[in-house]
């Protein structure tokens, strides 16, 4: 906090773009990218006398969001207009679900900078988006494409009290989007927007600030940019002595500002229940049965992985983040005998750096095969660089750990004799590093252990080698 006299509040209210094949209130196609204005019809147009029809699967995919965010489910929800002109919204009003929505109260637990948190959701409910507005130099021309795009619209509770959990939380909401498979989750593509609520109190105080509403914030980075710069203008505001006024405010990304838009009580949408749709009633064996569909989400491996494997916690959220490597990961944890915390640094380190240049992918590693790696580098028959070697092998070749070990002759020297050779020929080689250790430059030792390393293709054992090459040159 810029001055540790204040605490800031924060929620956050997060739109997501839904997967769905088709728009949520009309059969065109939903689709990012496409020519403009070829996927529309006179529903997503907003012509009169035009009837939308509720997409079942946009509402299966906020049931299973609700779920992963411990929300109620309520059996019976229902689609409500929130009034307003805008260009982008030609029947001038946005069908939503203000009442009564889909999911009600909920939470997520985050891990954050060495603690569990819980942030509360006051509400989750299904929406659909807006057309998009092209501004060119002289005209703004307007794309139906995105117009009844299938949205779900997570309300947090202001619970937040730092950017490292707004940070978080949008991170995980993104992860969690992912896993479920029900939203691009894009925020290059406007597949992730959100709304960002801020007060700031006294430290201690028993009531809220005055908050504002900065809207339609489209980069998780620019949500924390404008808190951070909301922070500061609230903070100046108090030090001087006035109020903050409640209102909304618009965020401009390029300039790093946040600039009014309209007093608090412009925002009377006039909310009533639209009478083109019948409630939403759900069969509670449907609800369970979806519930049955979700995984361990990331934020909860997060905490395992902390907490159980050691492993930190930067390194457990890149981990979780991603399904598939986490899952082979735990994978890996269940065959047991190689301590998680390497597996998570192979995972994470060559065998991601093997995967992201395209060729692999994680089909084509056995579990098995890397905790059989892991146990040998483990037990110290083969050094860590030699795990590499094997690494590869295992990638390219279908020939087992044990294999490739003995056909390459992976397995580390132990043995003082092995090793004397190497170590007599790569002292002779290097008779100036030998001279600069005498002279007091101890550190070129590594050196010298390196280029034995070298030498016996990774297979001699540096501890050993170390204290082979000080033993001769401290005579
Ligand atoms: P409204 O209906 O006026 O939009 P809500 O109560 O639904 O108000 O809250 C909208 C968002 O504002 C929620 O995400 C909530 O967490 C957040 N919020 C409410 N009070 C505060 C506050 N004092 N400071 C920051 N955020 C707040
Ligand atoms: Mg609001
Ligand atoms: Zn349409």
């Amino acid at each position: 906090m810029l001055n540790p006299k204040y605490e800031m509040v924060i929620g956050l209210e997060t739109h997501a773009e839904l997967s769905t094949e088709s728009k949520i209130f009309c059969a065109c196609k939903n689709e990012f990218g496409s020519e403009v204005n070829t996927n529309c019809c006179p529903v997503c147009m907003g012509m009169p006398g035009s009837l939308p029809q509720l997409n079942k699967m946009a509402v299966e995919y906020a049931i299973m969001m609700g779920h992963a965010l411990n929300c109620e489910i309520n059996l019976v929800s229902k689609m409500d207009r929130k009034n307003y002109f805008y260009p982008d919204l030609p029947k001038s009003y946005q069908v939503s679900q203000v009442e009564q929505p889909i999911c009600g109260k909920g939470h997520i637990d985050l891990y954050v900078n060495g603690e569990t948190k819980r942030i509360g959701i006051n509400q989750l409910h299904i929406e659909e988006d807006t057309a998009k507005l092209i501004h060119e130099d002289d005209a703004t021309l307007i794309d139906f494409n995105r117009a009844m795009v299938p949205l779900i619209e997570i309300v947090s509770a202001p619970d937040f009290r730092s950017l490292a959990e707004v940070e978080a939380y949008l991170d995980n909401i993104k992860a969690i989007l992912e896993y479920l498979d029900i939203s691009d989750a894009k925020m290059q593509e406007g597949s992730i927007r959100c709304d960002v609520n801020v007060s700031i109190n006294e430290v201690g105080a028993t009531e809220f600030g005055t908050r504002i509403e900065v809207k339609n914030v489209s980069t998780f980075s620019g949500a924390l940019r404008a808190i951070e710069y909301e922070v500061a203008r609230h903070i100046e505001i108090l030090e001087r002595g006035e109020e903050v006024q409640s209102e909304t405010r618009r965020w401009d990304d390029m300039k790093g500002e946040t600039i009014p838009m309209r007093g608090k009580e412009a925002n009377d949408y006039l909310v009533f229940t639209d009478p083109d749709f019948l409630p939403i009633v759900l069969e509670k064996s449907y609800v369970d049965e979806l519930k049955t569909r979700i995984p361990t989400l990331p934020n909860e491996r997060v905490i395992k992985y902390v907490t159980e494997y050691s492993i930190p916690e930067s390194e457990a959220a890149v981990l979780s983040h991603s399904k598939s490597r986490s899952d082979f990961f735990e994978e890996c944890v269940t065959i047991g005998n190689a301590t998680p915390k390497s597996l998570a640094n192979w995972v994470l380190g060559d065998i991601s750096k093997i995967i992201n240049d395209g060729k692999f992918t994680l089909s084509d590693i056995s579990p098995q095969s890397i905790v059989e790696m892991v146990r040998n580098i483990e037990s110290g028959k083969i050094s860590n660089t030699a795990g590499k070697t094997v690494l590869d092998e295992l990638f390219t070749t279908d020939k087992s750990v044990e294999q490739i070990i003995a056909d390459k002759g992976l397995a580390q020297l132990n043995d003082t004799s092995a090793l004397e050779q190497i170590v007599a020929d790569v002292l002779a080689a290097n008779p100036k590093t030998i001279e600069d250790y005498k002279s007091g430059k101890t550190n070129v030792l590594g050196f010298l252990v390196g280029q034995c390393m070298k030498a016996s293709r990774g297979t001699g054992n540096p501890q050993i080698l170390n204290d082979m090459i000080k033993g001769i040159l401290d005579n």
